[in-house]
C-alpha cells in the first residue's frame, strides 16, 4: 500500500458508518459490526525447492456469520496486509447479504509472491496453510474459495488436505474447485458473467442502450478481467483496451479478447498484441469509453484521477477499486458506478450453488447455473437501483444499505449472547 492511499479497513468502517446512519441502525449493532468476529494470523513454514526454509505469514479473518457460515476467498499477494483482509472480509458479509445467499463474510490471504514460486512450493504452502486454519474452517463453519492469484488447483489442494485429516472426501469445504472434482459448471466465469449482467442492466438504465457496440475498457486480465472481456465481446461490445500488471493495450477499432488471452499465455502479458498501441494502467482508466471495468486490485480510482475518468458507467470487477472520495466525485459527475458488492458477486453466488450441489451430491447443467445466476444478479441490481433512486444516493451507498440492513435485521432478531 502506498503511503498516500487510504487504509482499506478505515474505508470499510467509513462505508459501514454511512449505511448505519442512513438506516438509523441501533448503536450496539453498528458497534458489533465494526470488528471481525475472529482474525487468525498464522505462520506457514515452507521448504523451498533449494532446501531453504521460508516462514510465510497467512491470515483468515471471519467478519460475521449472523446470516450463515463464513464465506470468502483466499488471496496470495506480496502486498496484502491484515487490514486489507479485515476490510475484504467485511465486504464479503455485505456482498452475500446483497445477493441474499445464506453466508456470512470472511477472507484469507498469504503474504507471498506466487509468480516467483514453483508449483511444488505453492502446493506445500497451500496445504500447510489449510492445515493451520483447519480448526476454524468447515463445510458449515467457513468455506474458502479462490481470489487474487489462487485458482481451481489451489482449491483442490485445500479440499484434499481437509479430507485427508477427516478420513473422507469433503468437497463442500471449499468452492471454486475443478468441474470434474465437485466444482460447479459456470463457476470459473461466474464473477465475469455477473459483471456482464450488471453492465447490461446499467447500460439499460443510464444510456437506454444494450451492450451492442458499446466501447469497453478492462483493467486487469486475470480470471475476472479476461472472462469479462470475452463475455462482453460475445454480447457485441467493442473491447478497446485491456491491461495487466505489466502494462496495457489500446485500439480504437477494438480487438478480439480471446486472441489477446492466447497472446498473454504465450508472452505472459497482454502488452505487444498486434494492431494495438501500448498504454499504461493509469492511462487505461482515463480513456474515453462507455463502460470502464476495473478488474485488478484495490485503490485504482482515487481523488487524483476521479476527475479524469471518461467513462459513462463503471462496473467494479475487483474488490475496492474506488476510494470514498472518488465515489463522491463520480456521483457528482453523474457517472453510474456499480459497486463491487453487487458487480462482482456472481462469483460467490455460483460458489453458493456449488456448495448446495456438493451437499446434495448433484451436478447441475451450465444453462441452469447461468440462468439462476442471472435471476439473482438482476433482482439484486434492481433492488439496489431502486434504493439509490428512492434515497437519492449512489449505488454503493444503496448496496450497503441493502446488505448492512439485512445483516442488522438478523443480528437484531438473534439478539446478543449472553
Ligand atoms: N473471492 C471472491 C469474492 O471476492 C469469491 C468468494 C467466494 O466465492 O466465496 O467475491
Amino acid at each position: 500500500m502506498a503511503e498516500n492511499e487510504p487504509d482499506p479497513y478505515d474505508v470499510a468502517l467509513q462505508q459501514l458508518k454511512t449505511a448505519a446512519e442512513m438506516l438509523k441502525i441501533e448503536p450496539w449493532i453498528h458497534e458489533f459490526l465494526k470488528k471481525p468476529q475472529k482474525a487468525l494470523t498464522v505462520a506457514i513454514p515452507v521448504r523451498l525447492d533449494n532446501d531453504e526454509l521460508v516462514n510465510f505469514t497467512g491470515f483468515r479473518v471471519q467478519h460475521n456469520n449472523a446470516r450463515g457460515p463464513y464465506k470468502g476467498g483466499i488471496r496470495y499477494h506480496p502486498d496484502v496486509t491484515v487490514n486489507e483482509v479485515k476490510a475484504l472480509a467485511m465486504l464479503m458479509t455485505w456482498k452475500c447479504a446483497v445477493l441474499d445467499v445464506p453466508f456470512g463474510g470472511a477472507k484469507g490471504a498469504i503474504i507471498c509472491n506466487p509468480k516467483n514460486m514453483s508449483e511444488g512450493e505453492i502446493e506445500r504452502m497451500t496445504r500447510r496453510y489449510g492445515y493451520t486454519i483447519m480448526d476454524i474452517i468447515g463445510p458449515h463453519k467457513d468455506i474458502p474459495a479462490p481470489d487474487v492469484y489462487t485458482n481451481q488447483q489451489t482449491m483442490a489442494w485445500l479440499m484434499d488436505t481437509y479430507s485427508i485429516f477427516h478420513g473422507q472426501p469433503i468437497p463442500e469445504i471449499v468452492t471454486g474447485k475443478p468441474v470434474f472434482l465437485y466444482g460447479s459448471e459456470g463457476r470459473e466465469e461466474a464473477t465475469s458473467r455477473g459483471v456482464m449482467f450488471c453492465a447490461r442492466e446499467a447500460a439499460n438504465k443510464a444510456l437506454n442502450l444494450d451492450l451492442k457496440g458499446l466501447r469497453v475498457a478492462v483493467q486487469g486480465y486475470g480470471n475476472v478481467g479476461w472472462n469479462t472481456a470475452k463475455l462482453m465481446h460475445a454480447a457485441g461490445s467493442k473491447i478497446i483496451a485491456a491491461s495487466d500488471s505489466k502494462g496495457g493495450i489500446y485500439s480504437d477499432n477494438g480487438f478480439d479478447p480471446v486472441k489477446v488471452y492466447e497472446h498473454k499465455m504465450k508472452t505472459r502479458s497482454v502488452v505487444g498484441f498486434s494492431g494495438t498501441e501500448e498504454i499504461s494502467n493509469e492511462g487505461l482508466l482515463e480513456l474515453e469509453c462507455d463502460i470502464l471495468i476495473p478488474a485488478a486490485l484495490g485503490n485504482q480510482i482515487t481523488k487524483p484521477n476521479a476527475d479524469k475518468i471518461n467513462a459513462k458507467i463503471i462496473v467494479e470487477g475487483a474488490n475496492g477499486p474506488t476510494s470514498p472520495e472518488a465515489d463522491k466525485i463520480l456521483y457528482e459527475r453523474k457517472i453510474l458506478l456499480v459497486p463491487d458488492i453487487l458487480a462482482n458477486a456472481g462469483g460467490v453466488t455460483v460458489s453458493y450453488f456449488e456448495w448446495v450441489q456438493n451437499l446434495c451430491r448433484e451436478h447441475w447443467p451450465e444453462e441452469e447455473v447461468n440462468k439462476k445466476l442471472e435471476n439473482k444478479i438482476v433482482k439484486s441490481f434492481n433492488g439496489v437501483y431502486n434504493i439509490s433512486q428512492k434515497h437519492k444516493c449512489d449505488m454503493r451507498t444503496a448496496a450497503l444499505m441493502l446488505g448492512v440492513g439485512r445483516v442488522a435485521e438478523a443480528i437484531r432478531t438473534l439478539g446478543l449472547w449472553p
